[in-house]
């Protein structure tokens, strides 16, 4: 997160969408002005995404107030040492919540040590048993362990919908991802000038599994990077994502607002 202002509104979108993953309680503004300066910009609806016990709770609650926010809720991989039975039962009946449409972020990070992967790989195997459970979309946070991420999701059996968050992967695994129905949520890190293999796995993925996200307060697309971020800056990561696709921004407006009815469900 940065400590520079907030950048200007882009120009908005034809047609709405949604973030399929943000940190409404983590990005420093009130919700009410998340929404209204996502929805000037095109945004119509948002999923606010927990990480350990207590923003799964508080996002639940967001997600009841407001029309327009639908919620995830997970212990994330980097939280997950020692993770006990009952902290997971309690994720369990969040999930359950008829506004908790995910059940994430979960998965594997390799990136950061702060949790062995013993205590990962169960984590997240429990996850999965929560979201089939609770019919659930699965929503994968997966930095740095895309094969061990693919196996377990394999042996374990993937729930009906899972959506890789911020995905990360080559070309190769968005068409292991296509074969399997996953869906490729991408955010602004695609934008990055260094982000060329994520433009060639983006060019891979089929249009029927595209999802969208600011991952806010993370991860601001150009040409505000570095700024800090919030559901309103989607406008930029579509336009490139539009461009690289070769497809009207229009069309992949809608193509992306069906795909996330599919992955969680009618609004
Ligand atoms: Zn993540
Ligand atoms: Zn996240």
């Amino acid at each position: 997160m940065s400590d520079e202002p907030f950048p200007a509104l882009p120009e908005p979108l034809p047609a709405p969408v949604f973030d399929s993953h943000c940190h409404l309680d983590l990005v420093g503004l009130p919700v009410e002005e998340q929404l209204a300066s996502a929805r000037a910009a095109g945004i119509a609806r948002i999923v606010t995404i927990g990480v350990d016990l207590e923003s799964s709770r508080l996002c639940a609650e967001t997600a009841a107030e407001f029309d327009d926010v639908y919620a995830g809720v997970a212990i994330h991989p980097n939280d997950t040492t020692g993770v006990t039975d009952a902290v997971l039962d309690e994720i369990a009946a969040l999930a359950a919540l008829p506004h908790v449409r995910a059940v994430g972020e979960t998965g594997l990070d390799y990136y950061r040590d702060w949790a062995g992967k013993g205590d990962q790989h169960r984590s997240f195997r429990a996850h999965i048993d929560i979201a089939k459970r609770t019919g659930k979309a699965l929503v994968i946070h997966d930095r740095e362990a895309h094969d061990d991420v693919l196996s377990i999701l394999a042996d374990e059996g993937a729930p009906e919908r899972t959506v890789f968050h911020c995905y990360s992967g080559d070309a190769d695994m968005a068409r292991i991802c296509a074969d399997n129905g996953y869906f490729m949520s991408f955010a602004g890190n695609v934008t990055f000038k260094n982000a060329e293999p994520l433009r060639d796995a983006l060019r891979a993925a089929p249009l029927d599994l595209l999802l969208v996200e600011t991952d806010a307060p993370f991860l601001t697309p150009v040409p505000n990077r570095g700024r800090p971020n919030a559901s309103y800056l989607i406008p930029h990561t579509l336009r490139l994502m539009a461009e690289v696709k070769g497809v009207d921004l229009a069309e992949l407006c809608a193509a992306i607002d069906a795909n996330g009815v599919r992955a969680f469900g009618p609004w």
